[in-house]
């Protein structure tokens, strides 16, 4: 990893506090949580967070605690003895800003920060995007770089991971932290990782882990023609998109996380995280994947440059985000399963409030692999191919296209096991053509295909399209 923006190097605890060419001297880390070693594996930094935080709540585990025989039966206890406090902790504070409701069979209630009005504390339970936060940050070495609190930075990962909707098949917590490790693997890549900067990862994953929060389940047409608040306030463009910034935004600065930072570096921090979580906009597809095409064929991307790093980052998020097709079948399947779910309820309200039903929604006429056949095709392969050949291309890249083929070619004999024979129609894709071609011919196809239900800018053609500026 690079060190150009904010000097020390990553992965080590330089002696002197990191110097920024840009922003000046950081101050030295703060000593927080008990004077917690930055430098623990994460097991340790675990259990000592937990030490902390009993300590903080001045309670003790009880004396049943002392008795448990096994290392086992006292991991249990501890952690039953965790949920039940954070579920207190948390409905105290509910229940000073009023916020709290008793739901059905006992359920805790909560009003949501935005979009969805409940949500079911016992999620809490579930704590893997906080815990694969910690870890991350922990492995490159930027809670010490950015000297972290510990405390807010728990704080603002559980505020995240609260703030997805645990009754989403899709948009959850578990989706944010599969991005999330997703992108790590990219950060990895060969050919990016020696050129990011602390900076870039740290963008890199906070992007990934909030990318999504607060997703009500629904699409953006949905929520305009409901007339929901979210798109009245963001105009009807990038509705879901600008909702999960702002919302990161205001859960960093609810934590304080970096408060102590200088004002116009955590300006600039909640400008990039905005412009990352802005490019997962499916309807923004070909913008980028068309800028991205031509920095590959004209073969001008500069890696030393901060811009240019940033519009990789903004295309490996998208490529993380959508990176399903590319894991093992069992994995891919059941994701996509969970999708068409999320869709087919979408499409179930609309049913109910005798609404029209949205593309991919209906259970009854769009199947699970042609979703998926469709979705591969027009989304998923065009975009992969391109980061196949910006990598040139590595190992995992390789992996994950073999996985993709076989995932498509294994969902189109699913989609087609089931469709009468005189009605069946190959899409142009399956036929085979020379490889680079593929894509190119897909985006053209576009235009024609009444498959195409994406949100993706099909008339946009290569010559015409405006990419993001670098
Ligand atoms: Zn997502």
């Amino acid at each position: 990893m690079r060190d150009s923006s904010l000097g020390g190097q990553v992965g080590v605890c330089p002696d002197e506090a990191p110097r920024s060419p840009v922003w000046g001297p950081l101050r030295m880390p703060p000593v927080t949580c008990g004077g917690l070693s930055l430098a623990l594996e994460l097991p340790a930094l675990i259990r000592q967070l937990r030490a902390a935080w009993r300590a903080r709540r001045g309670g003790h585990l009880g004396p049943e605690r002392s008795q448990a025989s096994t290392w086992v039966e006292a991991e249990k206890e501890e952690e039953v003895e965790e949920v039940k406090h954070d579920i207190e902790d948390r409905s105290a504070h509910l229940e000073a800003d009023g916020r709290l409701n008793t739901g059905h069979a006992g359920v805790l209630l909560v009003e949501r920060r935005g979009s969805y009005p409940l949500i079911d504390l016992r999620i809490l339970k579930s704590n893997s995007l906080v815990t694969l936060l910690c870890h991350l940050f922990n492995v490159y070495g930027l809670i010490h770089h950015f000297q972290l609190d510990m405390v807010k930075l728990h704080r603002f990962l559980g505020m995240v991971q609260e703030d997805y909707h645990s009754q989403n098949p899709y948009h959850n917590a578990v989706h944010a932290a599969d991005v999330t490790q997703a992108m790590y693997c990219y950060l990895k890549e060969p050919k990016l990782a020696e050129q990011l900067s602390p900076l870039d990862v740290f963008l890199g994953l906070m992007a990934a882990a909030a990318h999504d929060v607060d997703h009500p389940g629904v699409n953006q047409p949905f929520l305009i023609k409901t007339r929901h608040h979210l798109a009245s306030l963001y105009q009807n463009t990038s509705v879901l998109e600008s909702h999960h910034w702002r919302s990161t935004v205001g859960m960093l600065r609810e934590s304080g996380l970096l408060s102590h930072l200088p004002a116009d570096m955590s300006q600039d921090i909640e400008q990039q995280l905005g412009s990352l979580i802005l490019a997962t906009d499916i309807s923004r597809q070909n913008e980028f994947l068309l800028t991205f095409r031509e920095h590959l064929d004209n073969q001008d991307l500069d890696l030393q440059l901060a811009s240019h790093r940033h519009f990789i980052l903004q295309i490996a998020l998208k490529c993380a985000d959508v990176c399903n097709p590319c894991r093992v079948w069992e994995l891919s399947r059941q994701w996509s399963e969970r999708v068409c779910e999320e869709f087919y309820r979408q499409g179930d309200l609309e049913r109910k409030f005798d609404l029209e039903i949205s593309p991919l929604c209906n259970q009854q006429a769009d199947s699970v692999p042609a979703i998926q056949t469709g979705f591969i095709s027009y989304i998923v392969e065009p975009l992969f191919e391109e980061w196949h050949r910006f990598t040139e291309p590595s190992l995992l890249s390789r992996t994950m296209m073999g996985h993709l083929h076989k995932n498509k070619a294994r969902w189109s004999r699913l989609r087609y096991a089931h469709t009468p024979p005189d009605t069946q129609t190959h899409p142009s894709a399956e036929e085979p053509q020379p490889e680079g071609a593929r894509a190119r011919t897909r985006m053209r196809d576009l235009d024609s295909d009444p498959h195409c239900s994406f949100g993706y800018q099909c008339h946009v053609e290569p010559q015409s399209g405006s990419g993001p500026a670098l």
